[in-house]
């Protein structure tokens, strides 16, 4: 039928709690390790300060900030919270607790602009923030109120998250608690067009995909693993795995508050880490650099996701680190972040261009984007997914979602690939327009509308070029006004301005007209074999 299921799944003891009203944190909360073991066991730990925070603590922790925000500032169900900040010690914590009283979680990058956040807030409806004292700023202009995640003398009337734990009694029992149905978070994602959109994703979604991830690290030897965790929890692969779904294993999580390739080493040494969930740059930088003094060897298993990781550099990976498991992966903001991985080293050594098979609940087909019927192995078309991770909508944008789903509920991931006869995935290319720098999404519409804004440019279009430390950069062609002496230069500074570091646009070109289809679709393809020929000629 060309439909591929999962062909694992879980055990009796795995079963996803079906009941309805029950919400993340409550289960989350109800999976921590037993009252005599959790007052010992290490949940967290900061890398940097090296304060460790064990189970119980976490749990007084997130049912006293819970009773702080619902009775102490009124928050409800359904109200909107922004979290702006970098990962620390208490972000586990917030999470848990806007998710305890049925708020809804909206979460960015803090590098992002003043205006790009007030756009996520404006957008997302956010009623009260959360931020770090570093980014407390950004949120001054929004007028929304804002909590401060630790002192600062900056901004010393604003509460401390510490202050409201400390000032509450940790017992909440909100009159509406959520349903696995109501809404969880709001994370943000160009999908397979345009500019940033809120994907909704529910408390169902969060529970299984919690399950799900339990299941990937494997239980029984989890429990003993000390994880390093330097993705970022606003991201929904750092998200779903450490504010989540990594205390539900009783792993131990050492934190680092943003990734640093020789910091990472030392942690590895110093906390003998076991496990880590990294991203395509940090394996190439693993591949790359030598090793020093330090000692690796107690890693076993090394994740990759959020972007392509070449047969090559997987190769070499396993080559220079043999007793490392390397366990590629694939998902998106919009499957709650998973689909696919390996469930057994011997697999992802034998398949080292693949990202894996369909993990439990999922099920993929393959579908041929000009004529829409469902292909056969080994034939290359759009993966479309169907789980109960599968996000409910776009926020108030009914034709984004309806173009994302098909009238069967397939999501349309925008991904070109494959899936072979055993069922691994393969992923060939983007058909959607999104850039990945760095495993963050950069949306080529964001990027073209801040140009067109620029009194000298009268048309351009944004495009990825292939770069081997980071995935890909945006690069921009540029239609200028007839006489401007606009310059390369300018252009860059111009979009630099008004973006986060990391969607910085970093190569430009000028150019006659921009190619569009009679539609008026810009022809981004076309550009790239341009770009391409362009290359080959250097
Ligand atoms: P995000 O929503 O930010 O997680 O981005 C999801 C997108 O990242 C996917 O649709 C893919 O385009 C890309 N991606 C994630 N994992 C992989 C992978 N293993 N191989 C190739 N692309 C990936």
């Amino acid at each position: 039928t060309g439909i591929y299921h999962s062909l694992v799944h879980l055990s009796e003891d795995d079963r996803i709690p079906t009941q309805p009203n029950l919400d993340t944190a409550t289960y989350v909360l109800s999976q921590f390790p037993p009252l005599d073991q959790a007052e010992s066991q290490v949940a967290l730990i900061d890398s940097t300060t090296h304060e460790q925070v064990t189970y119980a603590r976490l749990d007084r922790s997130v049912r006293a900030l819970a009773a702080g925000l619902y009775h102490g500032l009124g928050v409800k169900k359904g109200d909107v919270v922004f979290v702006l900040s970098p990962n620390s010690l208490f972000y586990p914590t917030i999470c848990l607790a806007v998710l305890s009283i049925g708020a809804v979680l909206t979460t960015a990058n803090p590098l992002n602009t003043v205006a790009e956040i007030a756009k996520q807030v404006r957008d997302s409806g956010a009623k009260l923030a959360i931020a770090s004292p570093e980014e407390m700023h950004k949120l001054v202009p929004t007028g929304v109120p804002t909590l401060v995640t630790s002192y600062s003398k900056e901004f010393d009337n604003a509460l401390t998250i510490q202050e409201l734990v400390e000032n509450s009694e940790p017992l909440c029992i909100p009159e509406a608690k959520p349903v696995q149905s109501d809404t969880a978070a709001i994370l943000y994602s160009s999908g397979t067009t345009g500019t940033s959109k809120g994907v909704v994703l529910t408390h169902s979604n969060f529970i299984y995909i919690v399950k799900l991830l339990k299941w990937s690290v494997d239980v029984s030897n989890a429990q003993k693993d000390v994880f390093l965790c330097f993705i970022p929890m606003f991201h929904i692969y750092g998200l779903a795995f450490f504010a989540l779904g990594m205390f539900c294993a009783g792993t131990t999580t050492v934190i680092m508050q943003k990734f640093d390739f020789q910091n990472m080493l030392k942690a590895i040494q110093r906390y003998k880490i076991n496990n880590i969930p990294a991203v395509p740059p940090v394996i190439l930088g693993l591949v790359k650099h030598p090793r020093g003094a330090y000692d690796l060897s107690s890693l076993r298993r090394v994740g990759s996701g959020a972007a392509p990781l070449s047969k090559e550099v997987a190769d070499r990976f396993r080559e220079k680190f043999p007793w490392v498991e390397l366990r590629p992966g694939y998902g998106l903001t919009e499957s709650t972040g998973g689909a696919t991985y390996f469930v057994s080293n011997n697999q992802a050594k034998a398949h080292s261009a693949s990202s894996g098979r369909l993990i439990p609940c999922f099920s993929a087909k393959v579908v041929d984007v000009e004529t829409g019927l469902t292909l056969p192995p080994h034939k290359q078309g759009e993966l479309w997914l169907k789980s109960p991770t599968i996000m409910k909508e776009y926020l108030g944008n009914e034709d984004a979602t309806a173009a994302t789903f098909d009238s069967d509920g397939w999501l349309k991931t925008g991904d070109l690939c494959y899936i072979d006869r055993d069922g691994y995935l393969y992923i060939v290319d983007r058909i959607k327009e999104l850039i990945k720098h760095k495993g963050f999404q950069v949306a080529p519409a964001e990027l073209e509308a801040i140009l067109l804004s620029h009194p000298h440019i009268l048309d351009a279009a944004v495009i990825p070029v292939e770069d081997e430390e980071t995935g890909q950069i945006p690069m921009a062609y540029v239609v200028k006004a007839s006489g401007s002496h606009l310059t390369e230069d300018h252009v860059i500074q111009f979009v630099a301005d008004q973006v986060a570091s990391y969607k910085k646009i970093r190569r430009v070109r000028f150019i006659s007209a921009i190619p569009r289809s009679a539609a008026g679709k810009i022809l981004r393809r076309e550009l790239s074999q341009r770009n391409q020929g362009v290359l080959s000629k250097l």
